[in-house]
């Protein structure tokens, strides 16, 4: 026989498995979920070939996941019945794909080791975890194309993999493990068992375990995991403890949501979803991950892993399942895009949600305000994207004002105390709190009690360019050279301590010496503690524009 054909790993993964093989020593266990997920990925991705390709390699295997430990031998082997890889596959995927995930990792490396290992999975290199149990892993298999053959991949985790042919006639791939000598207890059924429910228990597919010494008789496997579609049972009926289980097992945040949404509907479509808001916003899966969206199922087959249609795109720090009887199951990905069904599921769910996030800023307000800490900026940059998004999105908002102290205030509640002669809702933009509040232009809106938002967030200035008014009030920049004031309680009272003839003596000392830098100068009557103020030229209307101009500039 020909000697296997030998290949270098990419520095990038030779780095990672150096850290994988060499300093991971706790919760190691997380290798199978990630070998699991692999598999059912596999499966969803075979299952949904089958529903237009009737040329695939044995269409009628079960699609299944077969776990088999060997105590005696310690070797642990997992065997799906998915899309399987060719040559070419092996070699990308598991070996010389140039990997930001990769990279990403390392950069990391230098942080907390054990948390990391724990979310490997999102930066999409959660095959070589298996490294931190193996000494030797083989991976052996075919591909769905009636053309190719199978072949088998070989590594010990250091800087190179082995290639060659292989015998095998069915679909699907096989991972067979030498576990290390401080790693059998990986070959223990009932560890394998308990891992399985903790991180693999809503896996769709059913996973084997296979009692050792059995002979490998599948026949007398049993199924470990409860595929429970959790989306399709009736929302009375699921604990909170099950949709936890369900929500970190799809997202692998160790964190509790921060809000949970179970919709169950027939009309106008029929839809099954649960949809989810993570505790925070930087979780590593939103840092790495670009492929945001929710998994779209049809009929419980897989139909798109991350579909961005469903939801607005201000919502994609959602996470969740979708799932629609209605939706055509033999169609391209790309048809479902441009399905009606889709639209009337996205309005749908994107309705719900702003209802549940309306109800949780009413009846629970200090839980709204975390989400909005974390997630206000995805909302503003909606409303600064999308105009038809403002009727749902305007009373979502929070500001900080001249008067909300350490508090935040909605739209309704700034309107609510507004003076009784004040027309408009004035803001200040300012590059954060403490800048905003020294603002000379706040001198008269102080000394007539008038409250004014402060602005202070990049995207704020997109925003207010998109955002005219709130339920007739409009909103007006208190740099606005040409502001119509309401009148004060003693606004014209004190008269200017010069004479006009000295007072434009004076302002033509301002033009001479200011030159070129400034438009003109005026006389102004809102001023009390601050000598002057900066105001833009009413025909620059897009000064909001300009200042992140200058700010992005910068
Ligand atoms: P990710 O799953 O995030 O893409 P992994 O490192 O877990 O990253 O896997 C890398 C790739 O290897 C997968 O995207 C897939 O293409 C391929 N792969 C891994 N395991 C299997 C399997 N059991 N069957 C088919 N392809 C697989
Ligand atoms: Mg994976």
């Amino acid at each position: 026989t020909l000697t296997p054909e030998s290949l270098e790993y990419r520095t990038e993964v030779k780095q990672l498995l150096d850290i994988l093989a060499h300093s991971l020593y706790t919760d190691r266990e997380i290798f199978l979920r990630e070998l699991i997920s692999n598999a059912s990925d596999a499966l969803h991705r075979v299952q949904f070939e089958m529903l237009t390709n009737a040329n695939v390699v044995d269409p009628d295997r079960e699609l299944a996941i077969w776990i088999r430990p060997d105590p005696q031998a310690k070797t642990l082997t997992i065997t799906d019945s998915g899309i399987g890889m060719n040559r070419d596959e092996l070699v990308e995927n598991l070996g010389t794909i140039a990997h930001s995930g990769a990279r990403a990792f390392l950069q990391n490396a230098n942080a907390d080791k054990q948390a990391l290992a724990e979310i490997i999975g999102q930066f999409g290199v959660g095959f070589y975890s298996v490294f931190m149990v193996a000494q030797e892993v083989t991976v052996t298999s075919r591909s769905y194309r009636p053309e190719d053959r199978a072949w088998r991949w070989r590594s010990r985790g250091d800087s190179s993999f082995t290639l060659e042919p292989a015998d095998q006639e069915e679909r699907g791939t096989t991972i067979e493990i030498r576990l290390k000598e401080d790693a059998t207890e990986f070959a223990q059924t009932w560890r394998l068992e308990q891992i399985i429910k903790k991180h693999s228990d809503y896996v769709s597919f059913p996973i084997y375990l296979i009692q050792p010494g059995s002979d490998g008789d599948e026949a007398k496997a049993e199924v470990i995991n409860s595929r429970t579609a959790l989306w399709r049972q009736s929302p009375s009926t699921v604990e909170e403890e099950a949709y936890h289980d369900f929500y970190k097992q799809l997202t692998y945040d160790t964190e509790p949501p921060l809000l949970k949404v179970h919709l169950v509907a027939d009309a106008p479509a029929s839809l099954r979803a649960i949809l989810f808001v993570p505790s925070r916003r930087d979780r590593a899966v939103l840092a790495m991950r670009p492929d945001l969206g929710l998994r779209l199922y049809s009929r419980k087959i897989l139909i798109q892993e991350r579909n961005r249609d469903l939801l607005p795109d201000y919502f994609r720090f959602v996470e969740g399942v979708v799932d629609s009887d209605d939706l055509p199951l033999n169609v391209s990905r790309e048809m479902v895009q441009s399905n009606p069904i889709l639209r009337q599921l996205r309005r749908a769910l994107s309705s719900r949600l702003i209802r549940e996030l309306k109800a949780m800023a009413e009846n629970e307000p200090e839980k709204y305000l975390t989400f909005w800490q974390e997630f206000g900026i995805f909302l503003k940059e909606g409303v600064a994207t999308d105009p038809t998004s403002h009727e749902n999105l305007l009373d979502l908002l929070r500001f900080r004002s001249t008067k909300s102290g350490d508090g935040w205030i909605s739209f309704q509640e700034y309107v609510d105390r507004m003076q009784a002669e004040q027309k408009a809702i004035y803001y200040v933009l300012g590059d954060n709190l403490q800048a905003a509040a020294r603002s000379p232009h706040l001198d008269y809106f102080r000394a007539h009690d008038i409250e004014v938002l402060y602005l202070v967030d990049p995207i704020d200035g997109f925003m207010t360019t998109m955002l005219r008014e709130y339920k007739g009030h409009p909103l007006q920049n208190v740099d606005d050279a040409g502001l119509e004031l309401p009148k004060g309680k003693d606004a014209e009272a004190e008269e200017s301590g010069l004479d006009q003839e000295a007072f434009n003596r004076l302002m033509d000392r301002f033009k001479t010496v200011l030159g070129e830098r400034i438009r003109d100068v005026r006389e102004s009557r809102q001023l009390v503690q601050s000598p002057c103020r900066l105001v833009s030229p009413e025909d620059s209307l897009d000064r909001d524009l300009q200042r992140i101009r200058r700010l992005t500039e910068e």
